[in-house]
């Protein structure tokens, strides 16, 4: 059973656009990998084929060797003339013998082949996918990532593309083998006696009802099950999240019958599923089996009178009864397969409509097709009447302006901080001239030029960033400084790194520059991650700075380190802060005070000082404690 099924998936919004996702997926991803499909399906149909070869010899041999009457003459097999076949027991009885070796040997060589191309096939499909799923995703709007967690994104490129890999090999593999067994297995009892093969084969239909109505059954217990973990898994969670709480107050208990309710319910609907999951199998068997005991009691009498019972006329030899009982028992297996095929066809419907979902989105944030280069750009920055609404994840319309009217220039190598309160709205800013977002109204200016008319690439290579959180990739600090200008020589990642005062503590870690960062960074400190990203920003020396002040804590000495290297990567760049001491923008050729999106005051410090509005008072009290970590009051932040 599927993870999703009945529940609403972040991707469901995609899915709906996709018409007939399967066939898609065979029409993009199938062509060149279809001879070993091919080799695959013919693999598979020779084993099963093989496999019921030594049952059949036996009922021959047993008719022209082996019985007190039997009769050379009886020698004979379907499909190959008997003009092959040998005369005289003793040669027919050793072509028999090396028959079945060969058989087995057939099986085992074909469903080795069967299982390698097969799945050549299904793997290299999973890959392709994976690979084009994840290289359009490189592309996907910001807008995209920001109302859908990593897991989510993480479950298409896993869990989906291996409910397809499931699909490709297995279902696909098991379908044609249940083709093959069930027409293999009635082609040869209707070849040997079509009479008695209308008794053993009523079972089929009575199987395929059966399967059908216990899948039926199932599936609406399964839904409930999935429910009942899905809220166990929440409610524990939760707990361990809040066990600090659940001290302080004493509820430990409280906590605890929570939780056995909750798993009490899980089991309880577990055991609604097993209980009927664990019919099926003697189920199947159960008909199987009186297919047996039919076939037995014709078949039996038939022999033991000598004449065919009821409305049956003819004669059936003993061979013949011996291969109807064994192949009787071959049935069950494929047939048991119906409800995972169906399982596993059903879950990769639902997962290519996810991937080709995701595949299908619109990329609002792409080249223009006449997108212009920025070859050394002068860096004259200019926002015109800027306005600007995230898109509403709810997709309802009622989007709040984040952005209103906006206008400033910074020019060549000037800069230009932003100030106010938490949610004013200056991180929005800064996202827009890297753009990660569209400006709804207004423009945008590098140079003069629209940021829509230039070529995104050139615009992002244009534009350094140091941002709040420092994201390190899993690697060594020398790759992750010279991640962006891959041929950086190791002198000139030396050098960034004494730019960025990162030097020193580089030497002091146990492999130097070799050293491993950890996923994400951890075995940093944040001063020394932030120093990381400061020394990758002086290598791609851009023209164009955006900074979003760092306000977790670091200590007095890393952070006039940080002060020191940041003022040093300013010169000369044309820089937008944003700025949370207010002693790092002194020195700002204009500083913004924003509030709701609009700009409530502008100028220099001393201007603004002067002007005795918002700035003039935040100052005072920051100044007023200077040797204090100057933060700013109340919801400044
Ligand atoms: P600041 O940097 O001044 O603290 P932001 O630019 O981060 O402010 O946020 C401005 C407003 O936009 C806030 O109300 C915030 O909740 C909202 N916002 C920020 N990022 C997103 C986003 N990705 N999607 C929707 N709303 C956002």
């Amino acid at each position: 059973m599927s993870a999703y099924d009945e529940e609403e998936t972040p991707f469901d919004r995609y899915r709906e656009r996709v018409d007939r996702p399967l066939t898609r997926l065979f029409v993009e991803y199938a062509p060149g990998r279809l001879g070993w499909f091919s080799a695959g399906m013919v693999a598979n149909f020779v084993a099963r084929m093989a496999s019921l070869v030594p049952p059949v010899l036996l009922g021959v041999a047993i008719d022209a060797i082996f019985a007190p009457d039997a009769d050379a003459a009886a020698y004979s097999l379907p499909i190959v003339p008997d003009a092959w076949l040998p005369d005289g027991q003793m040669a027919q009885f050793e072509f028999t013998v090396i028959a079945i070796a060969v058989a087995f040997v057939a099986v085992a060589v074909f469903t080795w082949i069967y299982g390698v191309t097969a799945n050549l096939f299904a793997h290299g499909v999973m890959h392709a996918v994976r690979v084009d799923s994840f290289r359009k995703m490189q592309r996907l709007d910001q807008t995209f990532f920001d109302d859908k967690q990593t897991g989510e994104v993480m479950a298409v490129l896993n869990d989906d593309t291996r409910n397809l890999e499931m699909f490709l090999d297995n279902a696909l593999m098991d379908s044609l083998r249940l083709l093959v067994m069930v027409l293999g297995i009635a082609a040869v009892l209707f070849y040997l006696n079509w009479q008695l093969a209308f008794v053993t084969l009523f079972a089929v239909p009575a199987m395929f009802a059966f399967t059908i109505w216990f899948m039926k059954t199932v599936e609406p217990r399964y839904v409930r099950q999935r429910s009942a973990v899905a809220r166990l898994n929440t409610r524990l969670e939760n707990a361990i999240s809040g066990m600090g709480l659940t001290k302080a107050t004493a509820t430990e208990s409280y906590e605890v019958d929570r939780v056995r309710k909750s798993s009490r319910n899980f089991f309880d609907r577990t055991m609604d599923v097993l209980k009927l999951s664990y019919l099926y199998r003697p189920g199947m068997e159960l008909l199987a089996g009186i297919a047996f005991a039919a076939t037995f009691l014709v078949g039996g009498l038939w022999l033991a009178t000598g004449t065919a019972p009821g409305p049956l006329t003819g004669t059936l030899s003993v061979g013949d009864f011996v291969v109807f009982l064994m192949l009787t028992q071959r049935i069950v297996d494929p047939l048991a397969q119906v409800s995972d095929i169906v399982d596993q066809y059903e879950n990769a419907k639902a997962s290519s409509e996810r991937i080709f979902g995701l595949m299908d989105i619109d990329v609002a944030i792409e080249d223009a097709e006449d997108a212009r280069p920025l070859p050394d750009p002068d860096a004259r920055v200019e926002y015109v009447d800027v306005t600007f609404a995230y898109d509403n994840v709810l997709g309802d319309g009622d989007e709040e302006t984040v952005i209103e009217d906006v206008s400033f220039v910074a020019e060549p190598g000037e800069m230009v901080a932003l100030v106010g309160p938490t949610g004013a709205g200056k991180s929005t800013l800064l996202k827009l001239l890297l753009r990660l977002y569209d400006v709804d109204e207004g423009a945008i200016r590098i140079d003069g030029h629209d940021l829509r008319e230039l070529q995104l690439a050139d615009l992002r290579e244009a534009i350094g960033y140091v941002g709040q959180e420092t994201f390190l990739f899993d690697g060594t600090v020398a790759e992750n400084i010279r991640y962006g200008q891959f041929d950086a020589s190791d002198e000139a990642v030396r050098e960034a790194a004494k730019a960025a005062e990162a030097h020193e503590f580089i030497l002091g870690l146990p492999e130097g520059y070799e050293t491993r960062v950890g996923e994400r960074g951890t075995k940093l400190s944040g001063g020394q991650r932030q120093r990381i990203a400061i020394a990758r920003v002086v290598l791609q020396d851009p023209p164009i700075l955006v900074l979003d002040e760092a306000t977790s804590a670091v200590d007095t000495e890393t952070e006039l380190a940080i002060q020191r290297s940041i003022e040093r990567l300013t010169e000369d760049r044309t820089t937008l802060a944003i700025a949370h001491r207010l002693s790092t923008i002194r020195d700002a050729d204009r500083i913004l005070v924003l509030e709701d999106g609009r700009v409530v005051e502008r100028g220099t410090h001393e201007e603004l000082r002067e002007a005795e509005g918002r700035y003039a008072a935040l100052w005072s009290v920051q100044a007023g404690r200077v040797d204090e970590p100057a933060e700013l009051p109340g919801d400044f932040s």
